[in-house]
């Protein structure tokens, strides 16, 4: 069983705040400011150039690959670290439609993050006129998957209302009309329990900033089926996603495996800030982090449910089929959010009326949540949100 109490106190928490919206940006863990600081002095500082082989840098996106894959069910040698999320889907996206030239149809849904929807869109801009993003309501995927579908790209979860997708069912049904998979788990992984390799994804990226706690732009992550390592060919064929790297060919050779899906030079400090944060896990469960998730989902619904009368529920009720978030419409979503935040209650808001709620039990238990819902009801009962400073809107919301 997960203690609880041993992985709270392994992240630094502000005093006096209640921070539900480790969906967005975990929260730092404390070992991971000992260990940037010690790449910065001990590593860059002290071996210089050196570093890439002395302390493992050029190793450290396989390196935790393999750590990362194993919260998604991944066999070892199948995932690697590098880029941004966006940049992954793109490369994700690219590989798996060179596997399936003879089609043109990106089946996707209007729950995706828009910034997955746009890469998608550039993709097929240089790919030629004739292919095209579908983009349908989620509940309809099932039903426009057919023999046109080159690749069904779709977030695991909703990442408005937290609706989880059946992954297993989807991707059997994907194939079952020869169509591949693009798995986004940006708030699947360290959320739930995911099994890559279980359900057959073809394809998987996420990133590490959200329930991996890795810190602002920490980097992302790409699994490839290792039945595909050999057959996807990248579309950003950087230099070191080549054989020989060190070689300084004229042209590109993909390296053997998942290492063709790196493209240029890895950010050492996020990814060593990533390594620290990554330790976490040692001390906990999936299974059991995905249980108390649900408890702490519902209790806060009920909560809310039954003094704030104002918000509607905006998330599935069945705790099974949502991921670690809850969200709930308000007209006034985005003033009660700052409302909240100025009383240290940190969720987020989204476009047009969702205050957003993220759960993880790694640090928050119940009387948190309770907590934040005692706040949440008090303000809405005052109409405390109802204050100029609480309307202005901030850049990121
Ligand atoms: C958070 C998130 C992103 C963000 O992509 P970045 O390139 O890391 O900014 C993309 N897609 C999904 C589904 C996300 O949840």
């Amino acid at each position: 069983m997960t203690d609880f109490a041993t992985t709270k106190a392994m992240f630094h928490l502000p005093e006096g705040v209640i921070y539900l919206d480790g969906n967005s940006l975990g929260p730092l863990p404390k070992a991971a400011s000992a260990r940037v600081q010690k790449t910065l002095s001990d590593e860059w500082g002290e071996m210089l150039i050196t570093g890439w082989n002395k302390a493992g840098w050029m190793d450290l996106p396989a390196r935790l690959g393999d750590r990362v894959g194993k919260l998604i069910g991944a066999p070892k040698g199948s995932v690697v670290l590098g880029d941004t999320l966006s940049i992954k889907v793109y490369q994700a996206l690219a590989s798996a439609l060179a596997l399936r030239p003879e089609r043109r149809v990106i089946l996707s849904d209007t729950g995706n993050f828009p910034s997955d929807l746009y890469m998608a869109q550039g993709l097929a801009r240089t790919l030629g006129p004739d292919y095209v993003l579908k983009t349908v309501a989620p509940d309809d995927v099932a039903a426009h998957l057919n023999n046109e579908v080159a690749v069904l790209m779709l977030t695991q979860v909703d990442y408005r209302t937290g609706a989880l997708h059946d992954m297993d069912a989807l991707t059997r049904q994907a194939h079952g009309v020869g169509a591949l998979t693009v798995w986004d788990l940006a708030h699947s992984a360290g959320a739930l329990p995911v099994d890559v390799a279980g359900c057959r994804a073809d394809f998987a990226v996420g990133c590490t900033y959200k329930y991996l706690n890795s810190g602002p732009g920490g980097p992302a992550f790409i699994y490839v089926a290792p039945e595909h390592s050999q057959a996807a060919t990248p579309a950003l064929s950087g230099w070191l996603g080549h054989d020989a790297p060190f070689d300084f060919e004229l042209n590109y050779r993909p390296a053997p495996g998942i290492d063709r899906m790196r493209v240029g030079t890895p950010a050492i400090l996020q990814m060593a800030a990533l390594d620290a944060a990554l330790d976490v896990w040692d001390h906990a469960d999936i299974a059991d982090v995905r249980a108390r998730s649900i408890h702490l989902c519902d209790l806060f619904v009920r909560a809310v449910e039954s003094t704030c009368p104002q918000l509607q529920l905006a998330s599935p009720r069945d705790g099974t089929k949502r991921g670690s978030q809850v969200s709930f419409r308000f007209k006034h979503g985005y003033a009660c959010m700052q409302a909240l935040i100025a009383r240290g209650v940190i969720g987020d808001f989204r476009a047009p009326d969702l205050m957003r709620f993220g759960f993880t039990p790694l640090y928050i238990g119940e009387a948190e949540v309770t907590d934040a819902a005692r706040i949440l009801s008090e303000i809405l009962e005052t109409r405390g949100w109802d204050r100029p400073e609480f309307h202005a809107r901030a850049k990121v919301t």
